[in-house]
């Protein structure tokens, strides 16, 4: 069987939100091999964080004695909290998404349900359950994402392991667990299972964890990590194994570490190199589909965003990128940019982390002429108020346009808190007229933004 499309769409993570009613009257086809929403909704950005937001509520409680509150925690819950997040929230939007999709509501819509690959021009083979279907079309969006990458020793081993795609529907939390990387992933996931009470331990190549921030913030983090939790930093995994507790990884420098569960979170792949683009004509860039400012690929009608094809890997830019090609299906005559300027990011670990712009490495690897301001959450009235002896605030400008390069928070609402900063870069408000020219309120916690930008040095 074949099919012709005006647009097919690949991926239904922010590819799914291109078809609105502007496009009614065009003939589309939606191809999902997997869960409706894609990673962020359910295997990624949405799930995690609301488990991280439990675990920051035992960290709480775990923590109250320094307020003079004696607290304990009796009991974590782990299938409620699972359950909160899948069954109350994530599975409901997932299948209400596909549902819509293939309702009446979008008569124009068909979706597929296999998995979709190049077999001409313009031409993809899929189906639908059981049924494989050829379908063309004028316009492609390919919107296929990223997967956990696995390396050879743990996939060859044969040992069973767990990553971001099932680790957040384990029926019962384990007393131990293996976290196998040093990026945010990785850290996200040890932190709400530390929190939730779980021995972890973690297992990363680099000295350093979360190694490609700012290497003041890196630092800390890999520091106050360190005396929190288990790590075993700077040897790669040399050999897995099952054991009696669960899972064994040797290290390359002998030591051996041992957890009922292996977390692999060692980075994402993404998904081009399963689509036999080649058969298209589509180009790649290294691992990524080549993309010009626009999102066109090598070949004319066909789009890519997101994961698969954007140099950011953030969910926020994705779906910016999925606008800009939204409207450029519809203005071709008006054609807009994939928006790249100061891609801000955050990760939400203990303590939660937010940088945009410039680390102050590449700003002077660069040759600019810059300023650099650390001011410590302990040293404003809120940071008095929330005992904080760790965290702080870094903020990079240009000593002469005093525009600022950088900012990178670690610290409590470190994600909230950069957000006036980003604004701030975006409309070209300067350092000192972000600091000056408003009322920052008192003694509220952006007092720390107000004096790390007080406190750079335009002299
Ligand atoms: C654990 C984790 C936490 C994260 N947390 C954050 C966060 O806090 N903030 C943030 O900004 N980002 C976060 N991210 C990243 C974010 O999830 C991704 O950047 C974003 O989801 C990418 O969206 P996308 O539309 O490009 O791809 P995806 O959402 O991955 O969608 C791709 C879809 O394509 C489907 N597909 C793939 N190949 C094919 C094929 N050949 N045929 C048919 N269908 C196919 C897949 O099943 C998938 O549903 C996180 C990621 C992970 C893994």
């Amino acid at each position: 069987m074949s099919k012709h499309y005006d647009l097919i769409i690949i991926g239904t993570g922010s590819g799914n939100s291109i078809p609105g009613v502007e496009n009614h009257h065009k003939s589309i086809a939606i191809v999902e091999k997997g869960r409706f929403g894609g990673t962020c909704l359910n295997v990624g950005c949405i799930p995690t964080k609301m488990f991280v937001y439990a675990a920051e509520v035992a960290r709480t409680i775990k923590e109250a004695e320094k307020f003079g509150i004696s607290a304990k925690i009796e009991h974590i819950d782990w299938p409620s909290i699972v359950s909160r997040v899948f069954d109350k929230r994530v599975d409901p939007i997932a299948d209400g998404g596909e549902e819509y999709r293939r309702g009446p509501k979008t008569p124009n819509i068909d979706v597929y349900d296999q998995h979709a690959r190049f077999v001409g021009p313009k031409t993809i083979l899929t189906g639908q359950g059981e049924k494989e279907v050829e379908i063309t079309g004028d316009e492609i969006v390919i919107a296929t994402g990223a997967r956990p990458f696995i390396p050879d020793t743990i996939s060859d081993s044969g040992v069973e392991y767990y990553t971001n795609e099932n680790i957040m529907r384990i029926p019962e939390l384990p007393s131990s667990m293996i976290v196998y990387g040093g990026g945010y992933i990785a850290m996200e996931f040890a932190h709400m299972f530390d929190a939730l009470g779980v021995e972890v331990k973690i297992v990363n190549r680099s000295e350093k964890l979360l190694r490609h921030l700012d290497s003041e913030v890196s630092d800390a983090f890999t520091e106050l990590t360190k005396k929190t939790m288990e790590t075993h930093l700077g040897s790669n995994i040399a050999s897995a194994a099952q054991s009696d507790a669960g899972v064994e990884v040797t290290l390359e420098n002998g030591t051996k570490v041992e957890g009922e569960l292996l977390l692999v979170a060692t980075g994402r792949t993404r998904n081009g190199d399963q689509m036999d683009l080649d058969k298209a004509g589509i180009e790649m860039d290294g691992s990524r589909i080549k993309v010009d400012e626009y999102g066109r690929t090598s070949v004319e009608g066909i789009w890519a965003l997101g994961d698969v094809s954007s140099p950011y890997q953030l969910k926020h830019v994705a779906n910016a990128e999925m606008r800009a090609i939204k409207h450029n299906l519809e203005h071709p005559e008006d054609l807009q940019k994939l928006p790249h300027e100061h891609v801000p990011a955050a990760v939400f670990t203990n303590p939660q982390i937010a940088t945009v712009g410039l680390t102050e490495d590449e700003a002077r690897e660069q040759g600019l002429d810059i300023t650099v301001k650390v001011q410590r959450y302990g040293d404003v009235a809120y940071g008095w108020a929330m005992e904080d002896d760790s965290s702080f605030a870094k903020i990079i400008a240009d000593k002469h346009s005093k525009q600022i390069l950088g900012a990178h928070f670690m610290g409590p609402q470190a994600s909230t808190l950069i957000q006036q900063i980003i604004t701030a870069m975006n409309f070209g408000i300067d350092a000192e007229r972000l600091a000056k020219d408003e009322y920052w309120i008192h003694p509220a916690l952006p007092e720390l933004s107000e004096n790390a930008l007080l406190g750079l040095d335009f002299s």
